[in-house]
């Protein structure tokens, strides 16, 4: 536990219940940095903003990554905020006209097109304002996969453009005015644990795109392989190696045809989980038909990943000394928590049934590995409480 955050605490004992975000800048930026810096030539890191578009944690990442991947308008609207030079990759499934105006007005990098008729749209756009839209397709793998990431890839999705539709997206990629083809978009997992299954993967996707050239007569320039590289919530010490996925990334990229000049990952989940925590005070403890409920101030109002992926979200205790109050102080001693927010539905739980050794009320909890993916997906309103503060220290530099 880093003494910043026992100060934020203790900052806050006595007054209204502690109930924040605290994201560390200076360990997100160092991650960063050892990430992007490892990346063989022709690669670039991309961040997909989806997992954490706030303008702090943006401003800190801008410095060390290729540009923002972003799938809005609004998103597009964060990144300029940020800065009107930043390199901006454009996804997303359901793009609206005034998206893909937006997106070529404000001088997108390229398009990631889903459809053949969003290929229709982004060159009507394009020749109407007089450019020309670089885009990638984003292609739907039908399988087979290799077998490490079987279970993660190949099942039907609203994304992308099917295999079978391909030759009839390139065909239109290549003839529409306005519109340049200049390679594919691949990305088909989530949360991917395994460095040696992701670099599977990735030659996967040259061997495919090798028989794509083949097929359709023509050259990449650049192929994005997306996101997905995982968090381990179940074991923290059991991480994706990043070191090994470094280290045999050259030998793979050095297989790419020399055309190829760019190979954009586009990670969120990876880059900035481990650099946000959520810190919630206990309100009660109390057992109720055999369990032991642990309730919090904040919930998956706030917090929604646990929920989302089913999952115990791992957190620490910090004690509080402090009780400034003459009621007795319920306590669990070797015993099995369950936490809960403060929600009046019984789904509001943010982990199950997990040994702690001593947890009082008025303690604190600190779910770590909450900074992606977590105030971002979650209805904030639900039950009108107060928002949690989003607290950043570091200076991210
Ligand atoms: C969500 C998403 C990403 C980022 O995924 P992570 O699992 O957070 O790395 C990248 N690309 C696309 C197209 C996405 O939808």
């Amino acid at each position: 536990m880093s003494d910043q955050l026992a100060k934020l605490v203790q900052e806050r004992v006595g007054g209204e219940p502690v109930c924040l975000f605290a994201y560390d800048l200076d360990r997100l930026t160092e991650h960063v940095r050892t990430v992007t810096e490892s990346l063989p030539p022709r690669c670039r890191m991309f961040y997909a903003m989806k997992a954490n578009s706030a303008d702090r944690i943006l401003r800190a990442l801008a410095p060390l990554v290729a540009g923002f991947e972003v799938a809005s308008g609004g998103e597009l609207a964060k990144a300029r905020v940020v800065g009107a030079e930043i390199p901006v990759i454009f996804g997303g499934p359901a793009k609206t006209p005034a998206e893909i105006e937006q997106a070529l007005i404000q001088g997108v990098t390229r398009l990631h097109a889903e459809s053949v008729l969003e290929l229709h749209r982004i060159s009507e756009t394009a020749t109407r304002l007089d450019r020309t839209a670089d885009v990638l397709l984003r292609v739907n793998l039908a399988g087979p996969f290799p077998t490490a990431t079987l279970a993660m890839a190949g099942r039907p999705t609203q994304f992308g453009i099917s295999e079978e539709v391909l030759p009839e997206a390139v065909a239109a990629a290549r003839t529409l005015p306005g519109l340049r083809l200049v390679g594919f978009h691949l990305h088909s997992l989530s949360n991917n644990l395994s460095a040696p299954a992701h670099l599977e993967l990735l030659e996967h996707y040259r061997r495919t795109v090798v028989g794509w050239e083949r097929e359709f007569g023509m050259c990449c320039e650049v192929l994005n392989v997306g996101g997905g590289i995982g968090v381990n919530y179940a074991d923290l010490d059991d991480q994706f190696d990043w070191p090994h996925f470094a280290r045999e990334l050259p030998a793979l990229v050095g297989r790419f045809p020399d055309h190829l000049r760019e190979i954009d990952f586009e990670c969120g989940r990876y880059l900035v989980a481990e650099s946000g925590r959520y810190v919630v005070e206990v309100l009660d403890v109390k057992r109720n038909h055999g369990v032991d409920y642990v309730l919090v101030r904040g919930g998956t109002h706030q917090f929604r990943l646990p929920v989302s992926w089913q999952h115990s979200h791992p957190f620490t205790v910090l004690p509080v000394d402090q009780w400034p109050s003459n009621a007795l102080r319920p306590e669990l001693h070797n015993a099995r928590a369950t936490v809960v927010g403060e929600l009046c539905t019984p789904k509001d739980v943010l982990a199950r049934d997990v040994p702690v050794t001593r947890l009082r009320v008025g303690d604190v909890l600190v779910f770590s590995h909450a900074g992606a993916y977590g105030w971002e997906i979650s209805h904030h309103d639900f039950l009108t409480h107060p928002h949690p503060e989003h607290v950043y220290y570091g200076d991210g530099f």
